[in-house]
């Protein structure tokens, strides 16, 4: 491809809402052009990359045994009534009516349609075990889009469904799925830790997420460095610390004039925020709810409404709080009817806390559970913090920010009983089908493999996923000898396979070897009036700062041979 030719030119200036770095490389690359938030047109570098992802995860689903196929975009509404989920995903479902005033949705995900497709196509044990798979658009109103490809509204997905007779199947499936996605990520050039995970809006039980460990991750990781254990931080569990030995004494009322916040009521009664309970009140469906949790510990909002087991879950407003009576900045479940009491399991690590007296500038002192107050749930609902205990040896857990490159899901039967996939075993009996579900975005992919490869330069891209092996790079095209040669290597690269980028363009040095830099391609191939003194070519890895000089009538076949050793 001549660089002339080519649509999308490189950037100076970036837009200031691209905060993040792949976000930055990708505008300034002229890969990718925003149309609407969270809707991106990809210019052909950014698509070269898209499809090499596409055919390397293509590969790996059919070396699985995957089946491609394709299903449509376009879902009958009715149909994510039938499961229930048209509500858990909420407002993130995209909807729309057809000219009959029929209700349709734009797929998020396709679980409901596969599994409609497979009701009528499967009836027998014989027919089982069936991994299916399409890669596909999708589509989600995010309420927050962000950093250019990491969180979008429409984006492509493979998405993969196993099938199996029973949880034996379903745990054999997911291993092989769990051992591809490996192999993508490898493939890809993106070290990945695999942790537990929430399934959200998706369902079912067991799930996986893949994470790429970066700074600017949207996600919070929790993980032990003792044991295996890594988990998601909307998910994950820990030891937190327990005081001991302490009997409850009397309830007794303390004046803490215009100390409202647990940080003020701790420091002006001299306890550690450990010695308070903190209460926080959350809207849970259109009901206001009362949490109470240990004042050193954050509510886990995932976890709550896993509890709460509602759809739409918001901190309440001031308004709201007010309105129901409660006195905010004194609020405690000390007293307090006519309101579910949510309780994290933490107020039962600790003895005599300080607790709001339900009245304007009091607290209490000596609260003790359930002494003094009931709690209509009792859960685990904090969020774990790196510094806790790890849940599964004696070790501590550390944190870390991450991406989220891919999501596999042991979905089991939920789907298949309400949308009545069954099959008959061998002695005749119907049994729902067990299920499993694994996706990857490919654009969060790419991104990511960004974020993990790059200088202060631009992209370093992983070899199996560059849009151009070669940056073929002439200088002083005006030189008519330089102008011939790079023609000439140029119809020869082309002619023998290899992908290059010609950079044809009458720039000066500075400009082009910045170019090649920002575009990440591997090799650089450069020609001038000095290298031409010895007929020969400089050659240069992007990733490295030595080059060589190679002779002419050999270059064709050195980067053939450096490519695929590198392949
Ligand atoms: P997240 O937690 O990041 O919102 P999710 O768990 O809802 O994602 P899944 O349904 O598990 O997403 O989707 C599978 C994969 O699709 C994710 O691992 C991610 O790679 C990709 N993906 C999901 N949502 C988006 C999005 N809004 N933009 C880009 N990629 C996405
Ligand atoms: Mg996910």
């Amino acid at each position: 491809m001549r660089i002339s030719k080519l649509f999308g030119k490189t950037q100076r200036e970036i837009p200031a809402e691209a905060d993040t770095l792949s976000h930055q490389l990708l505008i300034k690359a002229g890969m990718i052009s925003q149309v609407a938030a969270g809707i991106y047109s990809y210019l052909p570098l950014a698509w070269r990359v898209l499809k090499k992802i596409e055919n390397i995860i293509r590969d790996e689903m059919d070396k699985a045994g995957g089946q491609e196929l394709m299903m449509p975009v376009l879902q009958p509404l009715e149909l994510w009534q039938e499961t229930g989920r048209d509500l858990a995903f909420g407002k993130g479902l995209f909807t729309l009516s057809d000219r009959k005033e029929r209700k349709l949705a734009l797929g998020p995900t396709h679980e409901e349609v596969i599994t409609e497709l497979v009701r009528y196509n499967v009836q027998s044990y014989r027919d089982l075990p069936l991994l299916l798979y399409q890669i596909q658009t999708k589509f989600r109103d995010e309420p927050r889009p962000r950093a250019g490809l990491m969180r979008v509204r429409e984006f492509t997905m493979k998405d993969l469904y196993s099938f199996d007779t029973d949880e034996d199947g379903l745990t054999q499936s997911y291993a092989r799925m769990l051992q591809a996605y490996r192999n993508i990520y490898d493939r890809c050039g993106l070290p990945t830790l695999l942790v537990e995970a929430d399934s959200g809006a998706i369902g079912g039980k067991d799930s996986h997420e893949f994470m790429v460990i970066a700074e600017n991750g949207e996600d919070e990781i929790i993980y032990c460095l003792s044991c295996q254990y890594a988990a998601n931080a909307d998910k994950a569990e820990s030891i937190i610390s327990k005081i001991e030995g302490e009997e409850p004494l009397p309830l007794e009322e303390v004046d803490t004039p215009g100390m409202a916040t647990i940080e003020q009521v701790a420091n002006f009664l001299k306890v550690p925020q450990s010695k308070t309970l903190k209460a926080v009140f959350y809207v849970a469906d259109g009901e206001l709810v009362f949490v109470v949790i240990r004042g050193d510990l954050e509510v886990n909002e995932v976890k709550l409404k896993n509890v709460l087991q509602c759809y739409e879950l918001r901190l309440a407003t001031e308004t709201e709080v007010i309105e129901a009576g409660i006195v905010a900045g004194s609020a405690s479940p000390v007293g307090i009817s006519g309101i579910k009491v949510i309780a994290d399991n933490s107020i039962t690590s600790g003895a005599n806390f300080i607790a709001g007296a339900n009245k304007p500038d009091t607290h209490f002192k000596n609260a003790n559970y359930p002494r003094d107050f009931k709690a209509d749930i009792m859960a685990d609902i904090a969020r774990a913090c790196g510094g806790d205990g790890c849940p599964k040896c004696n070790g501590k857990l550390s944190s870390s920010h991450g991406i989220e490159v891919g999501h596999v899901f042991k979905l089991g039967t939920f789907i298949s009983e309400r949308l009545g996939a069954f099959f008959i075993d061998a002695s005749g009996n119907s049994h729902p089908i067990v299920m499993g579900s694994y996706g990857i975005g490919l654009g969060r992919l790419l991104a990511a493999a960004i974020e993990q490869n790059h200088d202060d330069k631009g992209i370093i891209w992983p070899l199996p996923i560059v849009p151009y092996h070669i940056y073929l790079c002439p200088l002083y095209m005006e030189n008519p000898q330089v102008a011939t040669t790079a023609e000439n290597l140029y119809a020869e690269f082309e002619a023998q396979g290899l992908e290059v980028l010609f950079d044809d363009r009458k720039e000066s040095p500075g400009v082009k070897f910045n170019d090649a830099d920002l575009l990440g391609i591997p090799i650089r191939v450069t020609i001038s009036p000095r290298t031409l003194e010895t007929n020969s070519v400089e050659i240069k890895w992007r990733s490295e700062k030595e080059s060589q000089l190679v002779p002419l009538e050999e270059i064709t076949a050195r980067l053939k041979e450096l490519i695929r050793a590198a392949s």
